[in-house]
């Protein structure tokens, strides 16, 4: 057993083991250990299907102190207009070097992949060489929110034997098809459907299983810096209005659809699901190409002429090649306290937005000395999966921003993150202190009321509802 110490050791590389470590490293004189059981930084990125792209923009991913990209608008494709999406290899690439070239060169960090944790700071590397680390201030679990892509398991139905089923990693090997069935309607079923047509696949030769429609943000709305800050700024505002003014779920989504802010396939379908998966406009022309989309549940079991789901079968061909889009990138898990007497677990402080949020977590490590105080910064925000959840989630993405904005320096923090999408609608450091004031006061009311209708329009709904029900 060999013995190291750190101040920190950080479990896992992923986007947010590697956005907590850089801030960590930027905004203190703090030693870390990083351990991780693959064999390059990225986490799920690394095993990803070959074809996956960010699905919000590249300009506020990855860790805080190095730009992801070129911070340029694409001027080709389905997501022209918008800022770039990064492509898998240049995310991995990218916390590649921010492990060589920042990381490691500032002596402070250790990093340690191919290692399994084992708990009580211990790990084992490949080469079966144990060590123990002596933790002068806390452990940190980067590996709590557990994103699984298909590749990671087998599909979890049974398959005929002979039939063909793959994760979407192996479809770019597979010659082409009559038949394409693509099972899962979150971010990746997206991917691949756009993917086939992309390549020309007739969108004839396509069934989509979708168990729930979902509920889509407009990535344009999402978009940073200010080329986009009046679209951004109307949006956000366009949101607020439509809580304020909505009175009951159903009619917050109609009011958020009417503005434009969230998008779904089928007008005619309601859906049942939120989270947080982007499209642009052209994508959803694209997807709505599609006519054989089949909503009868989850898949039970593919058979040789029929695939069986919850609420009945459809007739299939031995010849169609299944594509397992159902693996959960982002699991729902229960919230719990992110700072601890020797350990931090890093989850979600601002809804969907991981990497924020562990470069958030880490400058309030060392920004506030009260673990009670550091706990009331940073609420966490568990994904979301079902329709309203998108109310929960908004609810406490503005509570927990509303408490930050009370702090003049956390502001400041906030304004100069590049990780943080909403830092161009808090005023900039410029501006003389009094004036920002008294905008970012301005700020918090709205906040507030929109806070306030949101929590009526959930005990209101709750109370008219049984619980566990959807919309
Ligand atoms: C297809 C897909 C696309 C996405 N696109 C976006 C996007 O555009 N924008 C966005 O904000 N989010 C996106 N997400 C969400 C994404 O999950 C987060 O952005 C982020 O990558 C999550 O990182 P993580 O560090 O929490 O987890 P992971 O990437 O899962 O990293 C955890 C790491 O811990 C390691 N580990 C676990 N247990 C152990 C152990 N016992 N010992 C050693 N190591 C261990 C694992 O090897 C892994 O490297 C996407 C997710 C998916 C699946």
């Amino acid at each position: 057993m060999k013995a190291i110490e750190a101040d920190y050791l950080v479990v896992g590389a992923g986007a947010m083991g590697m956005a907590f470590t850089d801030t960590v490293i930027s905004e203190s004189e703090a030693t870390v250990v990083i351990v991780d059981r693959a064999c390059q930084p990225g986490g799920h990125w690394t095993t990803a299907y070959p074809f996956v792209r960010l699905h919000q923009p590249s300009a506020y991913y990855g860790v805080n102190s190095r730009a992801l990209g070129n911070n340029t608008i694409d001027q080709v494709g389905w997501n022209q207009g918008l800022n770039e999406l990064a492509p898998v290899g240049e995310v991995c690439a990218y916390f590649d070097a921010v492990m060589q070239q920042q990381f490691l060169p500032t002596g402070r960090v250790e990093y340690f992949p191919m290692s399994e944790y084992l708990g009580d700071g211990r790990f084992r590397t490949l080469a079966g060489t144990e060590y123990a680390v002596t933790v002068k201030r806390r452990v940190v679990d980067a590996t709590y929110l557990r994103a699984i892509v298909p590749s990671m398991r087998p599909a979890p139905y049974s398959v005929a034997p002979g039939l063909d089923c793959i994760a979407p990693n192996e479809l770019p090997k597979f010659p082409a098809q009559d038949r394409y069935v693509i099972i899962g309607a979150g971010k990746t079923g997206i991917d691949v459907c756009l993917w086939l047509l992309r390549h020309d696949v007739s969108p004839e030769k396509l069934t989509w299983i979708m168990p729930r429609d979902s509920w889509l943000i407009d990535r344009a709305t999402l978009q940073p810096g200010p080329t986009f800050i009046d679209h951004f700024r109307a949006s956000y505002g366009a949101t607020i209005e439509a809580i304020d003014e909505a009175t009951s779920p159903e009619d917050l989504f109609a009011r958020l659809e009417a503005a434009g802010t969230l998008l779904r396939i089928d007008a005619s379908v309601r859906p049942a699901m939120y989270r947080c998966a982007t499209v642009s406009h052209p994508e959803l022309a694209q997807l709505r190409r599609i006519d054989d989309i089949v909503r009868l549940g989850h898949v039970q079991s593919i058979e040789p002429t029929a695939i069986v789901l919850d609420g009945g079968s459809v007739p299939s061909s031995p010849s169609a090649l299944y594509i397992d889009c159902t693996a959960d990138g982002a699991p729902q898990r229960p919230a719990k306290p992110i700072f601890e007497t020797d350990r931090i677990t890093l989850q979600a402080v601002r809804g969907c937005q991981q990497v924020f949020s562990a470069a958030f977590i880490a400058h309030v490590e060392f920004a506030y000395d009260d673990d009670v105080v550091k706990n009331e910064l940073c609420t966490p925000i568990p994904h979301p999966d079902a329709d309203l959840d998108w109310l929960r989630l908004t609810q406490s993405d503005m509570s927990n921003f509303q408490r930050w904005l009370g702090d003049a320096e956390l502001t400041d923090w906030l304004r100069s993150a590049r990780l943080n999408l909403l830092a161009d609608l808090l005023p900039p450091l410029s501006h003389k202190p009094r004036v920002r004031e008294r905008v970012v006061s301005m700020f918090q009311k709205r906040l507030n009321t929109a806070i306030e209708r949101l929590e009526t329009l959930r005990s209101e709904h709750a109370s008219a509802v049984p619980v566990g029900e959807s919309l």
